[in-house]
């Protein structure tokens, strides 16, 4: 069965794209916790950050990297966080590997 967001990378639910490229995608998030909040998620189907291995090197260099295009592309690239919850504990909801990216606000330490 597809994750939620294999089918939002399938086009089978609608959501608004960021970036797109051969690896991974970039969304607003449905339900936003900053002015802004993109959700970064690989098109490979990795339950969380914990599932990764060394076969994932070049796919998480990546996702970090394109952090960086796509703060820099919305002129960001100054105050931002990225956060990821990795398991239900951590308020992980999607269980496939996904990046928050958020920005348009002050934030605080520690999270809640
Ligand atoms: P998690 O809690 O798993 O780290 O994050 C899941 C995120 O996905 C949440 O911030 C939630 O608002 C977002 N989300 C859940 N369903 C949808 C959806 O159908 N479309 C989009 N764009 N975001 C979603």
């Amino acid at each position: 069965m597809k994750t939620l967001f294999e089918k939002i990378i399938d086009r089978d639910i609608p959501a608004e794209f960021i970036y797109e490229d051969d690896l991974c995608i970039a969304i607003n998030d449905i339900n936003p916790q900053a002015p802004i909040h993109i959700l970064l998620i690989p098109k490979k189907p990795i339950k969380m950050l914990s599932d990764c291995n060394d076969d994932d090197k070049d796919l998480l260099a990546h996702l970090f990297l394109t952090v960086g295009k796509i703060t820099k592309k919305l002129d960001i690239n100054n105050t931002f966080r990225v956060n990821i919850n990795n398991g239900e504990g951590a308020g992980q909801e999607v269980f496939h590997l996904h990046i928050h990216i958020l920005s348009g606000r002050r934030f605080h330490w520690p999270p809640g």
